[in-house]
């Protein structure tokens, strides 16, 4: 007897489900994300009991289109990607169509109201754990769309005690990734909130729809973050053959080559003088193409170079990495976070150049008012 079979459906979808949302990080992050996607301007995040009991989403976008009720929370359903080749041009943050359809196989999910700029009212969705539409009923709401998730792996027992047991440090971690978000995202208003049982409700921080990234991290972090703060502005050659000094044939050889191998970074760091500015090392930020990430190595080198100037503290990071669609793999991890950069190797030599420049360029003597 063939002792190989397939796995039943309903497990595999909840088996691929768990490698989407593997923690409250995760939730927050697809939701955001979508919220981002959809346009919004608004977006509030509001915890019950730090995201164990609940963590409601709500914002102001585009809100899903009737059309778009039946099949939105169904597995690889996505208005933003149809083929793989479009991956390489991928302006938003999703393109798997995995995170609703994964929220229903993990928690009490629905959408609480959605409502489109030319929708007469809003309609609340709520849906089977397979992401099959179970039923709809129409509610007074404002355009956008709100979105609830609700004990979180009610299904998955290890995992939900084990988020009982960490949930205050998780909680941490989210506002963290939060802040990143709300930090890099201009023009949109960030507020969110969190309801302990029996307690008050806290807002644990809030944007305006700030222009720039800098008022944002006063918003986020305090006015007096940016005390230490210095603009960053690199750009980096990664060809040799490019940079100052290179022969004219070996620049001429590389534009024929390949001719886009220039990365810009932008965003803020604290300048290395001792006893400036104490900060922690979870105020670090990375970014590419405005997308929060992780970035061991590339966080690694702005460590580096900085403590080569100031060993004493961990600097600030808020570096948001530029570079062509096709030069980065974002389709790494299913929660997207880890990505893969294309010659990270030049790139990560021509960063460290670029900081030590920065860093030796700063006169440590020269008043703070000048470098704002
Ligand atoms: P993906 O983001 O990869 O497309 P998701 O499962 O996160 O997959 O979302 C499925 C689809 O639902 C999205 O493509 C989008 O069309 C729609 N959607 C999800 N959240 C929102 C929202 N907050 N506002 C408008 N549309 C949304
Ligand atoms: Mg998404």
């Amino acid at each position: 007897m063939a002792t190989i079979k397939p796995i039943e459906g309903r497990s595999v979808h909840q088996i691929q489900s768990g490698q989407v949302i593997v923690d409250l990080q995760s939730v927050c992050k697809e939701l955001v994300e979508n919220s981002l996607d959809a346009g919004a301007t608004s977006i509030e995040v509001r915890f019950k009991n730090n995201g164990l009991d609940s963590i409601e989403v709500q914002d102001n976008g585009s809100g899903i289109a009737p059309e778009d009720f039946e099949t939105i929370a169904l597995k690889h359903y996505t208005s933003k990607l149809s083929t793989y080749d479009d991956l390489s041009a991928l302006t938003t943050f999703g393109f798997r169509g995995e995170a609703l359809s994964s929220l229903c196989a993990l928690s009490k999910f629905h959408i609480v109201t959605t409502r489109a700029a030319d929708g007469p009212k809003g309609t609340k969705l709520e849906f089977e754990q397979s992401g099959k539409l179970k039923g709809t009923s129409v509610v007074a709401a404002k355009p956008g769309t709100t979105i609830v998730v609700e004990t979180l792996f009610h299904n998955l027992p290890v995992r939900r005690k084990e988020l009982e047991k960490t949930v205050k440090r998780e909680y941490n971690k989210v506002l963290a990734l939060l802040h990143a978000y709300a930090c890099i995202s201009t023009g949109v208003k960030f507020s969110v909130s969190n309801q302990v049982p029996k307690g008050k409700k806290t807002i644990a921080f809030a944007t305006n729809s700030n222009p720039n990234t800098k008022e944002n991290i006063a918003n986020v972090y305090g006015t007096r973050t940016l005390i230490a703060l210095v603009p960053l502005s690199l750009t980096l050659e990664l060809d040799p053959s490019n940079r100052p000094g290179a022969t004219q044939s070996a620049r001429n050889w590389s534009t024929e080559e390949d001719g886009s191998r220039t990365v810009k970074v932008a965003g803020h760091i604290s300048r290395p003088v001792v006893g400036e500015g104490r900060q922690t090392p979870d105020r670090q930020m990375l970014f590419v193409n405005s997308r929060p990430c992780l970035l061991p190595q590339v966080a690694k080198a702005f460590n580096e170079v900085y403590k080569s100037f100031n060993v004493m503290q961990s600097p600030f990071i808020f570096a948001n990495i530029k570079l062509d669609t096709n030069a980065y793999d974002v389709n790494v991890s299913p929660d997207k976070r880890t990505i893969l950069l294309h010659d990270q190797t030049a790139l990560l030599e021509s960063l460290k150049e670029a900081l030590a420049n920065l860093f030796e360029g700063h006169d440590q003597s020269v008043p703070k008012a000048q470098l704002l």
